[in-house]
Formats: structure tokens, sequence, C-alpha cells
């Protein structure tokens, strides 16, 4: 390490990201991201830009694409901010909402990352195991500590709460903010919590375009809350980076956001997939947790999760392990196309029956 190195970025421990192998030799079911390209009004929105504008500037406030998304989700465009991927987004709530060494609640294991912001942001990171089925124990969130941030559907274990258990977090907790983390929601049923925007000043809904709208390298994601909460968002973005959202990026999610029958179509094909896989792997005495995500977390008796994604990374398909003490026996399997997962199948047949 640089002798340069402050003391803070020196104690933080940074979020490991999925491998990202270059050239097409690997099944890549590593990082949920989705095995069909963004609808086709992305490559046609693309294709009428002229390169030359990007001499400009794109535009701060992202007018087009937060209309776009406001008519989505029926809110006026000041109810939704758009940040670089909903990792900057979960950066700038951090930012706006906390004060150093104030509390954060995050059900734990979770998204890797919250741990890792509340670190950087010298919060006082509060975990809240979950229950021995590794689902959300609502009654664990009665009278929270401090601000919480939730991913509903849970990420890694794919379990989704029902959109009335997050309501009970927000009536029983009216002085702290819920964040909403809706990485997976639309691969789940009803749960987003959306519709209850308009009732709770305290709820902050958080979306993305990597998963269910196929725009990883595009990285797009954004919230929806009530005007004084984006406002927050906005005070962050304008004292760090203005410019957040990328010209390119805006065209084409501008873009997908408006083919919602595309989007139907592509996670219900994700979704069969993946009960159809589920049901495979538990036919070959797997543990496959309830998944509402398009990502299975699945175990098998007496192999761990760095096993299983030892053996298959053998075979030239790459899954996810977790280094968390709860879930060591698992391994995360990201939803591809019915013939990649047929392929990962017929691999663990060769070896787990
Ligand atoms: C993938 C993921 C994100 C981050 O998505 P980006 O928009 O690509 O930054 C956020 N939360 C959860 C739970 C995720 O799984």
């Amino acid at each position: 390490m640089s002798r340069f190195l402050g003391k803070n970025a020196a104690a933080l421990e940074p979020y490991t990201p999925g491998e990202q192998p270059r050239g097409q030799t690997f099944i890549k079911l590593n990082t949920n991201e989705c095995p069909y390209p963004p609808s086709p009004m992305v490559e046609k929105a693309l294709a009428e830009f002229e390169s030359k504008n990007f001499r400009l500037y794109p535009d701060p406030e992202a007018t087009v694409l937060r209309q776009n998304l406001g008519s989505h989700f029926g809110f006026t465009p000041d109810c939704v901010f758009v940040g670089n991927g909903s990792d900057e987004v979960i950066a700038f709530a951090f930012m706006a909402f906390f004060d150093r060494g104030d509390k954060v609640c995050f059900p734990d294991p979770s998204y890797g990352f919250y741990p890792v912001y509340a670190d950087l942001y010298g919060l006082d990171a509060r975990p809240v195991p979950l229950r021995e089925d590794f689902s959300i124990g609502i009654n664990d969130y009665n009278k929270l500590d401090g601000h919480t941030i939730i991913a509903n559907p849970n990420a890694p274990t794919g379990i989704a709460m029902a959109r009335e258990q997050i309501e009970k977090i927000l009536q029983n907790n009216p002085d702290k903010l819920i964040m909403v983390d809706e990485a997976y929601v639309d691969f789940a049923e009803e749960v987003t919590c959306v519709p209850l925007i308009d009732q709770y000043e305290n709820l902050l809904v958080i979306g993305t375009f990597s998963k269910s709208r196929s725009l990883a390298g595009m990285r797009l994601g954004y919230a929806l809350g009530n005007r004084e909460l984006i406002a927050a968002l906005e005070r962050i973005k304008y004292s760090f980076n203005p410019y957040n959202i990328n010209t390119a990026t805006q065209i084409a999610a501008g873009a997908a956001t408006m083919d919602n029958a595309y989007l139907i179509k592509i996670t219900g094909m994700v979704k069969t997939t993946r009960d159809r896989t589920a049901l495979a792997l538990r036919e070959m005495g797997f543990t496959v947790l309830p998944s509402s995500t398009n990502f299975l977390f699945a175990s098998h008796p007496g192999k761990s999760g760095k096993e299983l994604y030892t053996y298959l990374r053998e075979r030239r398909i790459l899954v996810r392990h977790f280094s968390h003490p709860r879930t060591l026996e698992f391994a995360r399997i990201s939803i591809g196309t019915d013939q990649e997962m047929d392929l990962m199948i017929k691999a663990l047949q060769e070896g787990f029956r």
C-alpha cells in the first residue's frame, strides 16, 4: 500500500465484485446479469444518437429519463432520483441521511455493499441476523435503532417479504427512514413498495436497470420517494458529481423505460427458467431457497459453497460463493438462458448424484 494512503482509507474493507472474465469461454452465472439483450428500443435510440454530441456535458437533471421513469411509476420527475448504478444511489442516500457515528440497520446476510458503505461513511453498523430459515424476521424490526436499508427480495438468499410486512416496519418506525432496495423486484410477485410512497414519508425505494432491464454495463440506478427525500439526494449529487449519468446512459435507459412489454417478456422467461432449474436441483438433493429473483441460492449436503464453485469453475461455469459464516455451504447461481442452465444441470448431475 502507498505510504500516502490515509488512515481512513487504509482501514476500509472494500466490496469484492464478481469476476468479469474476458472472452466467451465461461458460462457466466455469477453476477446476476440478464442473459437476454436489452429492449430493441435501446439499440434504436442509441443508433439515432450522433456521437458528435458527446462533446457536450450530459443533462445534469437527466430530464427526459426522469420524466420517463416518473410516468412509468406514476410520479412527477421531482419524486425520481437517478444515479450511476443503484450502488451510487445507496452511497448518496448514506451521505444524505446519516451523520458520522449514526446507527444504520440492515439484514445480515444481505447485499455486501451495505456494511462497506457503513464503514466508508463512519457509521455504526447494526446488522440484524436473518432467521434460521434465512427469511427476514419482521419482529426484529419493531423498534429500529437507526435508519434502515432492506433488500427486498433479499440477496443473496433470493427470499422476498410481502409488501404488508414492509408496511408494518414503516408503521412501527415512523421516525426512521426505511430504504427498500428493490434490485430484484421485477422477478418477484407484487412485492414492490412503490405503491406505498404517497402514504409513508419515511419510505425510499431504490431500483436498478442492471438486472431486469439488461443494462448492467450502462450503470443506472434510481430512487423513488417524496420530494423532500429526493431533494436531499440532489443536494449530495450537486456536492459530488452533477454529471453522474452520462449521455449514452440517459438515452439507453430512457428508451428501456418505455418498453414495459419487453420487461414483462424477459422477466417472465427468466422466472420460468429459474423455477425449472430449482426443481432440477432439488431432484439432485440440493437445498434451494425459495427465489423471487434471477438467481438461486443452493447448497448440497456434504459440499461447501466453495467446493461447488470450484467444481463448476473447472467445467467453465462461473457461479458465486460468499465467505459469510451463515451461508458457507451455499453457492449463488444466476439464471442464464435455458441452454446455459441445462449445461449447468448436466455438469452437476455428473458429480452430484
Ligand atoms: C446488483 C445489486 C445492486 C447494485 O446494482 P447496480 O445498479 O448495478 O449498482 C444493488 N442492490 C442489490 C441488492 C443488488 O443485488
